[in-house]
């Protein structure tokens, strides 16, 4: 039995856990099996760290510690309220700011990322609060609204708004800081069709068949909105530019359990790059929070290159750890939850 459950400080990393229903899917393999499907995970809001700490070492139950825990229940926009919302804000006035969906193939990354029309993902609402608050600004100051989607795929970065991207490039911009050279970037003034173009991107997005699963996303996709603020006062004109990235990450489970040579195990071997990369950022970001400056190794993989302005200086960072509650998926929920609870 796990315990996931919420931390009480606030801090410029947020880690959420969010936890999917039981799918029909998961039920039929379970019913197959003839093992009643069972729910291994308890979300506990109530539990405090001297609790934790407390019960430690008296139980057998597994104990994780997070900012906000979400049960099967909960929908995007209850997680969104809680953990995201208030960052939003920033992004308009011209901070960065990064979230990103961690868990295993299956777990519900994209859908908490992208949603359905019902339950519209992170990517979704955080596009519908910008226009929102830019409807309500009472300033003169113009907007504008642009976004770009990319994948990284073993190490390439390919643009997932065009129909079929070659490789791209990273610059260093004196100006700009790291850019991805000719990646498309599309105006928006609504999130109309917002749904539609990330579904035909992650149609694009490279999947491949391995022993694990079916159908594991190996791709990391990026989504990035990029609001631009003309201030027009009488002595200057000056821009603001705040970079919201939404990170729909490849799936956690590791290389080594599936059994692959050749090319796919060369892609395990680069997503796990990129993932323990973006470990590494986040916990020296971690360690910052504590007790100063500690070397943030950006450097060290595509992705958390192409997320440095998110991850550094004034930028908010939400974690969502994102876990299946069926039994098959124990040792997958374990890891993530490790990861999850390492990051801070
Ligand atoms: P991942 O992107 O992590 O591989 P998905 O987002 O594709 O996982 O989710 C796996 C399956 O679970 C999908 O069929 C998805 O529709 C379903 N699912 C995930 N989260 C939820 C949720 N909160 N409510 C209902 N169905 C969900
Ligand atoms: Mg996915």
């Amino acid at each position: 039995k796990l315990n996931a459950m919420r931390r009480t400080t606030t801090t410029t990393l947020t880690v959420a856990v969010k936890c999917r229903p039981l799918t029909l899917k998961d039920r039929g393999r379970n019913i197959v099996r003839v093992i009643g499907s069972k729910e291994v995970l308890v979300l506990d809001p109530d539990l405090s760290k001297d609790y934790l700490d407390r019960v430690q070492n008296r139980t057998k139950e597994k104990k994780y510690c997070f900012d906000q825990a979400f049960g099967p229940e909960c929908s995007n926009s209850d997680l969104y309220d809680k953990c995201i919302l208030s960052t939003i804000a920033g992004v308009v006035q011209g901070l960065n700011a990064t979230v990103f969906a961690y868990g295993s193939t299956g777990s519900g990354k994209t859908y908490t990322m992208v949603g359905t029309q019902e339950d519209p993902g992170l990517m979704v609402l955080s596009l519908n609060t910008i226009f929102d608050l830019i409807k309500m600004d009472s300033s003169s100051d113009d907007f504008d609204v642009s976004c770009s989607y990319l994948e990284v795929y073993n190490e390439v970065i390919y643009d997932l708004l065009e129909k079929s991207s070659g490789h791209l490039e990273l610059r260093e911009d004196p100006i700009r800081g790291i850019v991805v050279a000719g990646l498309r970037s599309i105006k928006v003034n609504s999130t109309d069709r917002i749904l539609e173009l990330l579904n035909l991107g992650n149609s694009r997005r490279k999947t491949e068949s391995t022993e694990a699963n079916n159908t594991s996303s190996r791709s990391h996709a990026v989504l990035e909105i990029l609001v631009k603020r003309k201030q027009k006062n009488r002595y200057q004109n000056q821009v603001m530019q705040g970079k919201l990235a939404l990170v729909d990450l490849a799936g956690s489970e590791r290389a080594s359990e599936t059994n692959n040579c050749g090319k796919k195990l060369r892609d395990g071997a680069n997503i796990n790059r990129s993932l323990l990369a973006l470990a590494n950022c986040i916990n020296a970001l971690g360690k910052n929070h504590k007790k100063g400056l500690a070397y943030v190794p950006y450097r060290n993989s595509k992705l958390t290159r192409i997320l440095k302005d998110g991850l550094s200086g004034n930028s908010r960072t939400v974690m969502v750890a994102t876990v299946s509650p069926a039994d098959n998926q124990y040792h997958h929920t374990v890891n993530t939850l490790k990861y999850a609870d390492r990051a801070k």
